[in-house]
This record gives structure tokens, sequence and C-alpha cells, in this order.
């Protein structure tokens, strides 16, 4: 069966940062749908990540990630305010486990300041062990503007908002193809029981997460303008078991060495605490914890809490990012493409971490570029 439509804006993805485009999209445009392949919104990464608010310290300074994300954080504050969303500004410690990391976490800190994430305050290895008494590390780093979310109820708050503003969510719908028709583009998708219904728009927001480049394939970008390659990479988390080291503070991290922000310790809302992600590249999405690496995860974190054992972990879920390098890469940005062959489509490529912090500034910013 075929079917047609006709809307303002098409966006691909009902993860975080797909909501917060449609939610931008519905304060100036009269019809909006949400196209989601999965049962509802942020069944991938959205769903599958540390639900942390991120201060925006970490990214060079004339970057998206930095400028997103510190945009993104007090957005991300504002909206579980005004729509109660459960969030706690917790604080986050960055722990040094040897000298010479000391010195990074004094360059981390003029880092922050210069970027404008915030004053951070530089504790010695003993005031640290009177705050957190298994911890052990030569100095750390507080930065009080880190903060952790609920992320399925912010997910339910942004589709809540989405639908109070007359746009549409459509789940269990895949998008199939996306060709030009004159000054339009036409999305044609495919629901579970094979219907398949042809939308008519003019605006298109690629938001599909781990699979925006075929999407942007299937849009028929040209090669040349696509010169992304995605290179998904696993992060795992074990849940800490009730006899674990205490502690006292919801985020503790490594200073990050390689492709994530290093295993850290993250309390969810409810108190429960977990260990992760890892970062593996992968070649086939598996979502699945291999228990054996529990001892890899007990070794990472004991650097900063001894006391720590594989048996107080437990495989929990895993993630994966999008990333745009391979193993051994350096930085790479988000990417908010907007093809001069395709007026009225934008592509969010490579919206790894910090995206859930930034999803909010994503948004506005993906509605003022795409006209
Ligand atoms: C391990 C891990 C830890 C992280 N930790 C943090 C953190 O603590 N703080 C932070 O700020 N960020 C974090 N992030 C990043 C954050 O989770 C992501 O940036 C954010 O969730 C991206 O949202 P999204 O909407 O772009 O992608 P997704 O949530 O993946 O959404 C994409 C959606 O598109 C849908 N889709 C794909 N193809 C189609 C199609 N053809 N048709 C219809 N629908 C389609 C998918 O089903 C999916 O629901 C982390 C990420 C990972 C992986």
């Amino acid at each position: 069966m075929v079917g047609s439509d006709e809307v303002d804006a098409v966006v691909i993805g009902a993860g975080v940062v797909g909501l917060a485009c449609a939610l931008e999209l519905t304060r100036r445009l009269d019809s909006v749908v949400v196209i989601e392949r999965e049962v509802g919104p942020g069944r991938e990464m959205s769903s599958r990540n540390s639900g942390v608010i991120h201060a925006g310290i970490y990214y060079p300074e004339d970057s998206l990630k930095t400028r997103l994300c510190i945009e993104g954080k007090q957005l991300l504050y504002r909206w579980c305010e005004t729509h109660d969303v459960p969030h706690a500004r917790t604080g986050k410690l960055i722990v040094a486990t040897s000298a010479e990391d000391e010195e990074r976490l004094r360059r981390l800190a003029r880092h922050a300041k210069e970027v404008g994430a915030g004053e951070l305050e530089l504790l010695t290895g003993a005031e640290v062990a009177e705050r957190e008494p298994e911890l052990r590390c030569h100095a750390a780093l507080y930065s009080p503007t880190s903060g952790v979310v609920d992320v399925h109820e912010l997910l339910a708050s942004f589709l809540r908002e989405v639908r109070e503003a007359d746009g549409a969510a459509v789940f269990h719908t895949a998008v199939e193809e996306i060709r030009p028709s004159r000054r339009d583009w036409i999305v044609r998708t495919a629901d579970t029981m094979g219907r398949t219904t042809e939308i008519r728009t003019r605006r298109v927001v690629n938001a599909a997460g781990l699979s925006a480049l075929d999407i942007a394939e299937k849009s028929g970008l040209r090669r040349n303008e696509r010169p992304w390659r995605l290179y998904p990479c696993k992060g795992s988390y074990f849940a800490l078991q009730a006899g674990a080291p205490p502690t006292k503070h919801s985020l503790i991290y490594p200073l990050p060495h390689g492709a994530g922000l290093g295993v850290h310790i993250t309390a969810d809302l409810s108190g429960a605490r977990r260990a992760g992600p890892d970062a593996k590249y992968i070649d086939e999405i598996d979502y699945t914890v291999d228990e054996s690496h529990a001892e890899r995860f007990a070794e990472a974190v004991a650097r900063y809490l001894p006391a720590i054992r594989p048996e107080h972990l437990t495989p929990d879920y895993a993630g994966i990012r999008p990333k745009l390098v391979g193993p051994g890469g350096g930085f790479a940005d988000f990417v908010i493409a907007t093809p001069e062959s395709q007026p009225g489509v934008v592509h969010l490529i490579g919206i790894e971490s910090p995206g859930l912090t930034a999803s909010l500034a994503i948004g506005a910013n993906v509605s003022k570029v795409i006209g």
C-alpha cells in the first residue's frame, strides 16, 4: 500500500538529538514529523550512555563540541527545571593517578576557564582523601557544573512537547529513500507491516545516529560531499554491586586516554553505580556485554579506586559511538552538514559524546541553518 502526505519538515530519528531538532522546528513550522524505525524514542545511543551533563572542558576551543556542549548544558538544565525532568547538578571529580597526569589536570583547568566551561577547583591528593577515603590519586579537579539527567524522562518530555506543539512522531517506521522533486524532497518510509508512505517536504533533518551515513547515501548525496567514514566504537558498562568500595561523588573520572573519556564511575539518580564505558572499535553492531571483561574493568578502575575487585562488577549494558576517526585517530568534531546540492537538508554526522548534553543547542543550530 502506498500513502502520501505533505509536511514542512521531516526529522529522521527519535533519539535525543532528532527530538530536540523537532522541538525547535515546531516553534516556527506548522507541520513537523519525526520518523523512527524503533518502537519508541531513544532506543539506540540516547538510552545507552552515561547520562552525564558535561561541562564542556575536553574539546578544542573553536569546536562545535565545545560551543554546543556549553550552550546545551545551560539549555538542558533550564529545560529539566521547567519540565520537571529528574536531574542533579552533582559535580564531577577528575582524578590524576600519576605525577605526569597532575600537569595535565592543571592544563585542563586552564583550558576549561579559557573556553568558558567554568572554574574548576584543583584539589590535592590529601584533600581528595578527606572527601573520598577510598580514592587514591595525586590530585583532582572538581567541576561544579557537571551533572546527571534521567535520559528516559528527558526523551519523554521532548516527545510530549513535540506532540503538544502539533508535531508528530511515527514509530516502527524506517526511512528508505530520500529523493528530490522540484523544490521539495520526497521521503519514502516503510512500516513493519510493509506499508510504504511518501512524504513531500521542504526540509529534512538526518538525525539517524549510527545510521546517519547510510541515510546520507540514501538521499543521493554525492560522494565528494560526504567525505566522512564512521567507525563504530563500543562502550560497555558494568554495574557496581553492594559490596563495592563506597564513593560519595556521583561522577568520578580518570583523565582521558585514547578513544573515550576513560572508564569512570557514575551514580544515576537512584544511586545505582556503574563503571564504564570502555572503548572498543567493532565491525558489527552488538550490544552484549562480555562478562569476562570484568577483570579488565576492575583493573582500569583500580587505578583510582584500589579496593575494587572483579567480583564487585556485573555486566550491565553497552552503547556504540559513531566515531569519525578510527583507532589512534585524533579529535573529530560534530558535523552539521548543509550540502550545497541539497537545499533544505541537514545531515548530523558523528554526534557522539557530548551529544546528549548538546542536544538542545544542536536543535537550535539546525533550525537556524535549515531555512
Ligand atoms: C557509550 C556512550 C556514552 C555516552 N555518554 C554520554 C554522556 O554521558 N553525556 C553526553 O552528553 N553524551 C553521551 N553520549 C553521546 C550521546 O548518547 C549521543 O550523542 C546522543 O544520544 C545522540 O543522539 P542521536 O539522537 O543523534 O542518536 P540516537 O539516539 O542513536 O538516535 C538515532 C535514531 O535514528 C533512528 N534511525 C536510524 N536509521 C533510521 C531510519 N532509516 N529510519 C528511521 N529511524 C532511523 C535509530 O533507530 C535511532 O533511534 C554517549 C554515547 C555513548 C555511545
